[in-house]
């Protein structure tokens, strides 16, 4: 098949279109393209399915995300080892026609579906990409962990190899088809003949009839088995990060490339830390003397517990910086930096005679003690006057 275009081309739209554009663009561009308005020209049964898979993959919110991150990989039809015909051989793919045809034909109700566009049951085909994600703790993605995920996944059946049949008897070319795996049928129809194509029942589109299947796989050549796959998370991964496994997806047909294995990481939050990018942001509290007098308190980092100096007179919502006390980066060596903010905890329950200290200890301030406030109250005086 030619190079494919991209599907935000195809339905000449953005990138980020809405979703209401999007369908609005798949209408007209359906109905402009229908093949049945072009009967001589059969460049559009070819252009009416690209129109069709476009909007199958840009209306569908997980597929959309998967197409704009991996491109047509992460969503090709063509790539998807176990069904035949991929969109073209499903008639889910066709959507909203039913409504495109009222607005066409006025209620016409029977189209045929689209022929697919693979000619060859037995060319190599890669095998499908399968999405896993897995859950680490907030320390293991700041440190990266080895992590053993199970997978159910295509696998080439080991007591055929691949071949579907029992012991020596061979496969032999389906005669229905011709190896073909699909057959073209015509139906008549008052707007004239529509060709569709479809799987051929002989064969159930594999083009090839096995006389003693495998036991085992029952002909398919493919088994769904369990596998455990051991994935490295590098250190500095961050919350929703996908990652790539090449090659660990399902296996391919025919001899093609296995498919890929997508893994998004999710991260557990952390009751103290919180990142940002690279960097860890913490509140410590203190208490009101620590502020006043200044003291020497504890702060937590990934790395552990570390000493910190804070001065005479700190204010709450004072930050201060740990350089390179935060995440390493991913794949670099280098590593982001912690943020401590401070704020001050007000103590409660006060017993009477504790009121009666804070109180006397109160009076004994002045102004000069207060240079905030003092301030403060200088400008609203100011903005009295203005
Ligand atoms: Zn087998
Ligand atoms: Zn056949």
């Amino acid at each position: 098949m030619a190079e494919k275009r991209d599907y935000y081309e195809v339905l000449g739209i953005q990138k980020g279109a809405t979703e209401d554009e999007i369908k609005k663009a798949f209408r007209k561009k359906a109905r402009e393209n229908h093949p049945d308005l072009h009967p001589d020209d059969p460049s559009y049964v070819e252009k009416f399915q690209e129109i069709n898979e476009a909007n199958e993959v840009l209306s569908d919110p997980e597929k959309r995300k998967r197409y704009d991150q991996f491109g047509h990989a992460g969503v090709d039809p063509s790539y998807s080892g176990g069904g035949m015909g991929g969109f073209s051989g499903d008639m889910g793919g066709f959507g909203d026609l039913g409504d495109i045809f009222e607005n066409i034909f006025g209620g016409f109700g029977g189209f045929g579906g689209g022929g697919g566009s693979r000619s060859n049951a037995n060319a190599p085909r890669r095998g499908s990409d399968i999405q896993e994600s897995v859950l680490i703790n907030f320390m293991d993605a700041c440190n990266g962990i080895k992590k053993e995920i199970k997978i159910n996944r295509m696998s080439i059946c080991d007591s055929c190899k691949g071949s579907g049949s029992d012991g020596a008897s061979s496969s032999e070319i389906c005669p229905d088809c011709q190896g073909r795996g699909s057959v073209k049928t015509t139906q008549r129809t008052p707007f004239g003949a529509i060709s569709s194509t479809k799987p051929c029942p002989h064969c159930a589109g594999k083009g090839k009839i096995i006389k003693n299947p495998c036991q085992k796989c029952h002909g398919v050549g493919r088994l769904r088995v369990q596998k455990t796959v051991s994935v490295d998370i590098p250190a500095g991964i961050a919350d929703g990060q996908p990652m790539r496994l090449s090659g660990q997806g399902d296996c391919g047909v025919n001899g093609g490339p296995s498919g890929d294995l997508l893994i998004t990481v999710s991260v557990k939050s952390h009751p103290i830390f919180r990142r940002e990018g690279f960097d860890i942001h913490c509140d410590i509290p203190v208490t009101y003397m620590e502020a006043v007098l200044g003291a020497e308190i504890t702060v937590p980092t990934i790395d552990g517990d570390v000493k910190y100096n804070i001065s005479e007179g700190t204010q709450t919502g004072t930050v201060f910086r740990l350089k390179n006390k935060g995440v390493k980066k991913l794949h670099r060596t280098d590593r982001g930096n912690q943020y401590v903010k401070i704020y001050v905890e007000v103590p409660k329950n006060l017993t009477k005679k504790q009121k009666d200290l804070l109180k006397e200890f109160e009076a004994s301030l002045s102004e000069k003690n207060y240079a905030k406030r003092q301030s403060f109250f200088e400008k609203l005086k100011k903005k009295f006057d203005l």
